[in-house]
């Protein structure tokens, strides 16, 4: 059996798969405050639980990995700089590790079981405390020269607000359309949420300040996804990541958005779908990725 492990700024989602298929997961806070050895000794703690031998091991992790295994540029978890993933997981786990990011692996999945089956040309965009995304074109996962293709989270956005991104930058995707974005349309129409859910109930509930959260955070994508559509031009665009569970509160606002503004009809027209993997795609990516 395979491991697929996928951390994300908020939680890591630890699997074991077999192709498509999720036979066992579970999932553990990312907490670094004891260090992120700590918190790699919890992950393969819990990937042993499922599976006492794997067979092999895939890491997704939100930031990118050197041809080493060592991870780097990691705005959403802290302490993770030049952490020897590769080697750690492998030494806990007793089998070969694959590290990549994250993203970069949900798009891998994607491609293999989801709607890069139709849609051979597509964005994959992960919605959750960070942004991410994965470039496949004509069937393959582009990551580019040093694995940063696909880091759609921090492409520059012209807004009115000019709101601060983890990464260090003002105006990135990612500071609007990611937690911390919703967040602030909310808290800005006078709502007060711990995490997204609370701000889905709202909008759910009819309430405006979760209604609006929703409707601000679906324009501020749909100005991403119209830049990207200008070089890229793809089949589809596929939304995965927590956020995507409430794609019916944010798919609305997104595609009027991109009606009204892209380049050109077609470019505003592409499908906006939610990932066929679910909350699986990371997962189940990861489980790929020693055999990509
Ligand atoms: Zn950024």
């Amino acid at each position: 059996m395979t491991i697929g492990i996928d951390m994300g700024g908020t939680g890591v989602k630890i699997a074991s798969v077999e192709g498509p298929r999720v036979l066992g997961s579970c999932s553990i806070p990312t907490d670094v405050s004891g260090g992120p050895l700590a918190l790699l000794d919890a992950i393969a703690e819990a990937a042993l639980g499922l599976e006492a031998k794997p067979r092999a091991a895939g890491f997704g992790v939100p930031g990118e990995v050197d041809d080493e295994g060592r991870c780097y540029r990691l705005p959403n978890v802290p302490g993770f700089e030049g952490v020897a993933m590769q080697a750690e997981m492998e030494a806990r786990l007793g089998c070969p590790v694959k590290v990549e990011n994250e993203a970069t692996a949900a798009g891998l999945a994607e491609l293999h079981y989801g709607h890069g089956r139709e849609h051979p040309t597509f964005l994959l965009i992960t919605l959750g405390t960070g942004v991410g995304g994965s470039v496949v074109i004509d069937g393959k996962v582009r990551r580019g020269r040093h694995g940063f293709g696909g880091e759609l989270g921090h492409i520059a956005l012209h807004r009115e607000e000019s709101w601060s991104c983890a990464c260090g930058q003002h105006g990135c995707l990612e500071a609007y359309a990611g937690t911390r974005g919703l967040m602030r349309y909310f808290e800005a129409g006078g709502g007060r949420a711990k995490e997204v859910r609370d701000i889905a109930d709202s909008a759910r509930r009819g309430e405006r300040a979760g209604l609006a959260a929703f409707e601000q955070m679906g324009e501020a994508l749909a100005d991403g996804i119209r830049s990207l559509q200008c070089v890229l031009d793809v089949d589809a665009i596929v939304f995965s990541g927590g956020i995507s569970a409430a794609f019916d509160l944010f798919e609305p606002s997104c595609r009027r958005a991109l009606r009204a503004r892209a380049y050109g009809p077609p470019l505003g027209e592409v499908p906006l779908l939610v990932s066929a993997l679910g909350e699986q795609a990371g997962q189940v990516g990861a489980g790929l990725l020693p055999s990509a």
